[in-house]
């Protein structure tokens, strides 16, 4: 793992955070085994806090520190590196899951399970929430990307966000402060941790709900790889490739590069905007394929595609992952197998 911080101040940074979050800190825990693309070297601090409050109290421990902090949903749009990662990695998952539905509008935790959240939405003869049927990953996680599918995202229908800043003190924003557009928000930009939302969505039949739920879930199915770990679509759809050329999936496809292999990591032969981990992947493999396909599209169609997946370096730097991509292969390289 590489680091620029002594291992004694991270000893010191790990003490600190166990005497705030008895039992929730653990050391050099590995990337590969916590990860949805089951890839990446040790991290130094894993921690998983319990309630909004520990989690505030973590933003405000690492406010002056050196060590970087990375938050983590369920890492279902995130590259681990290899190298690990060498701060502190902040967990909001299960242990912040609580929801609540009143009428038209659902409270909920950062930390709640999207396909639970889903689907309770839908119950209680609520729609607006269809389309995020079969997105895996955490409520935080989907708000900050803005995430959705059938070209919608989760973003129209968040009335405030309550989050803890960089100090750990708490703040509220509304729609419009979180500054949504597509698979992005403001959130993004800031030193955040998001802790709690509160969405709006529209009464709707559970019936029709359901029925157009387990049509988009068949649809998905029998489009996306299911069972070999990935981190959904690579590369984010471009409106104007689109209209020109196609979506990411068909481009890719149309250049050859379905199947296509790099070590463990393979574009998949069901769906080429997915790059799924067949065993054994690393970074730099996933890295060298997103950087081929890239420049391969280039190639033929003119359009540079980026990513939507991000790419944690171990000192921090979390970036579209094309971008940590080009910065390790500047020129095309040879070695492909298919
Ligand atoms: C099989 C598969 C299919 C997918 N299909 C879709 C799809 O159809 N549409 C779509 O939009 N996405 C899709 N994705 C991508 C992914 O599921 C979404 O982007 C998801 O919402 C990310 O949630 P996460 O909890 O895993 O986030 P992570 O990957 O853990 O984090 C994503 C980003 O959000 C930040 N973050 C996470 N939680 C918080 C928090 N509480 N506070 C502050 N920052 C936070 C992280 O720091 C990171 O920058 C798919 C992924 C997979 C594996």
């Amino acid at each position: 793992m590489v680091s620029e911080v002594p291992q004694h101040a991270t000893d010191t940074l790990a003490s600190l955070l166990a005497a705030e979050l008895p039992g929730r800190v653990r050391r050099h825990v590995m990337l590969s085994e916590i990860s949805r693309w089951r890839i990446g070297g040790p991290a130094a601090i894993y921690v998983e806090p319990r309630s909004s409050a520990e989690a505030a109290r973590v933003m405000a421990l690492m406010a002056d520190r050196p060590e970087p902090l990375f938050i983590m949903g369920d890492s279902t749009n995130t590259l681990f590196d290899d190298r690990g990662f060498s701060g502190v990695i902040m967990r909001i998952g299960r242990n912040l899951s609580a929801m609540e539905i009143g009428g038209k509008s659902v409270w909920a935790q950062a930390g709640v399970w999207m396909p639970h959240f889903a689907k309770a939405v839908g119950s209680a003869g609520l729609g607006g929430i269809e389309h995020t049927i079969g997105i895996p990953g955490t409520l935080g996680g989907l708000i900050v990307m803005n995430g959705g599918s059938q070209r919608k995202g989760i973003g129209v229908n968040v009335k405030e966000a309550l989050c803890a800043d960089e100090h750990g003190n708490f703040f509220a924003l509304d729609q419009t402060q979180c500054g949504f557009s597509y698979r992005t928000s403001a959130l993004q930009r800031r030193r955040v941790v998001l802790l709690e939302a509160t969405l709006q969505f529209q009464p709707r039949s559970r019936q029709d709900v359901r029925a157009d739920m387990l049509s988009i879930l068949r649809d998905r199915r029998g489009k996306f790889p299911q069972k070999l770990p990935n981190c959904g679509s690579t590369f984010l759809s471009n409106p104007a490739m689109y209209e020109h050329v196609g979506p990411p999936g068909r481009v890719i496809e149309g250049a050859g590069l379905k199947g296509l292999r790099r070590g463990g990591a393979q574009i998949s032969k069901l769906h080429a905007n997915f790059i799924v981990n067949t065993g054994g992947a690393t970074s730099d493999d996933v890295l060298w394929l997103i950087n081929h396909i890239r420049s391969e599209v280039f190639i033929r169609t003119g359009y540079a595609m980026d990513c939507e997946v991000r790419h944690l370096s171990p000192e921090g730097v979390l970036r579209a992952a094309h971008e940590s991509a080009l910065e390790r292969w500047r020129s095309r390289s040879s070695g492909v197998a298919r």
